[in-house]
């Protein structure tokens, strides 16, 4: 875990969801490669074709000197409209067929929900997220949802960050976002004013209760 900026008085965690409320790499790939196959299929190409334009595309945006951005911001450079995305990931990624009740969580983010008001920030459309959160046993701990269908811009946007601090009534400079990439998760948070927590996966979400406990009390 790395923490990059902490506000003196921190009310809101904005949460990530793959590859930070759950550890599963397999799941993490699984989404890409899925999504991949899928505009492969709608371009009649093969994979390989599909997989090397979009490398093209992150080596461009490398050379450029950006940092990395979303898949869905790729797929909208291939013509592939946001909205069509959300269809594409809604009807393709079941949270259920990989991830199960995580007690640990569970109890941490009860935890953390006695501190702070808990979002959820995700990429996927938030009927995704809201599965994905179910499939974890821990639907009832988050208060807001924000998915990609709720803005139509997809992290590194600000705009779900905002939207999030704006639905929880809680301003950006008391909110903390928390995720495991610092181009897409954390550097939309910090242009807004937001505090930033880089983690690995779900165990330094396990651990996050203590850690606040010890440098806020
Ligand atoms: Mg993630």
């Amino acid at each position: 875990m790395r923490v990059f900026v902490l506000p003196p008085t921190p009310r809101a965690l904005l949460l990530d969801f793959d590859s930070t409320l759950y550890t599963n790499p397999a799941y993490a790939t699984f989404q890409t490669e899925v999504l991949i196959e899928r505009l492969a299929r709608e371009r009649g190409e093969s994979l390989e074709k599909t997989k090397s334009l979009l490398e093209g595309f992150k080596a461009e945006l490398r050379a450029a000197g950006a940092g990395a951005t979303s898949l869905g911001n790729l797929f909208v450079r291939l013509g592939v409209s946001i909205e069509t995305s959300i269809a594409w990931r809604e009807e393709l990624i079941d949270p259920f067929d990989w991830l199960a009740p995580d007690p640990l969580l569970d109890k941490a983010l009860e935890d953390l929900a006695s501190r702070f008001d808990l979002a959820l920030v995700t990429n996927n459309p938030a009927s995704v997220g809201r599965r994905g959160l179910a499939a974890l046993g821990v639907e009832g701990r988050i208060e807001c949802i924000v998915g990609i269908d709720d803005t139509l811009r997809s992290k590194p946007d600000t705009a779900p960050y905002s939207l999030a601090a704006r639905r929880l009534g809680i301003e950006a400079t008391a909110c903390i976002s928390i995720g495991d990439r610092y181009d897409v998760d954390l550097v939309p948070a910090l242009a807004l004013g937001m505090g930033a927590i880089l983690v690995d996966g779900v165990e330094d979400l396990r651990a996050l209760p203590d850690w606040f406990a010890a440098v806020l009390s």
